[in-house]
């Protein structure tokens, strides 16, 4: 086989290996720790606000992720294989598959869906969040749900009003017409103090936001 095509085959490697690790860590190293650790920390405050921003924290994340591909699996599957390209290859393909999921991840909180991949993989995110968080722990890809039994496929995404995401609603507060077949809207808009509080500790515990 020649380099390029070994190459090529590693990448893919590399972002399989990615849908895996997004998997594990949103899991294991976010959910079942429960605040315990940054990491832990800052994805429960996610779901606190179920919105999207850039912050400092994204930094982080692609120093965590580039550290992980040069210095774990660019040397381990150069060993394996005896060959630098498929070793950088592997990790090519972990970092893309991390800027995939990033992106896609930002646009499920910031935008519509335009197609049926952005279509399902919000109504499956979405239900982690306001459904069953400790469901769905793959945001890319279904398919580790599946292998480990956390696979959800809700009829309808109930969404409380407060936590609603800006594209679900028309100007009027309601939701858009549009969407009215994957999401529905419960609860107020409004949180009052104690409703903020709750939805900190529920956040916390890995358990969905009450309506
Ligand atoms: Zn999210
Ligand atoms: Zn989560």
């Amino acid at each position: 086989m020649t380099t390029l095509l070994l190459t090529l085959f590693a990448f893919a490697f590399g972002w399989l290996l990615w849908t895996l690790g997004e998997y594990v860590l949103h899991r294991f190293a976010m959910h079942e720790l429960h605040g315990k650790g940054i990491m832990s920390r800052e994805h429960l405050l996610h779901h606190v606000r179920a919105d999207w921003h850039l912050a400092y924290t994204n930094v982080l994340s692609w120093i965590g992720v580039g550290l992980v591909g040069g210095l774990i699996w660019t040397p381990l599957f150069w060993y394996l294989t005896g060959s630098l390209a498929v070793g950088l290859g592997v990790a090519a393909g972990w970092a893309f598959g991390y800027g995939v999921y990033e992106y896609c991840h930002a646009q499920a909180h910031l935008r519509g869906p335009s197609g049926p991949y952005s279509r399902w993989l919000r109504v499956h995110h979405f239900h982690h969040h306001f459904g069953h968080p400790m469901s769905n722990h793959g945001v890319s890809v279904p398919w580790w749900d599946r292998v480990f039994g956390t696979l959800e496929r809700p009829e309808r995404v109930r969404v409380p009003r407060r936590l609603a995401m800006g594209w679900l609603l028309d100007d009027d507060g309601e939701l858009r017409p549009e969407w009215a077949h994957d999401y529905e809207l419960v609860g107020s808009a409004t949180a009052d103090e104690r409703t903020a509080a709750l939805d900190k500790a529920r956040a916390f515990a890995s358990v969905a936001p009450a309506d």
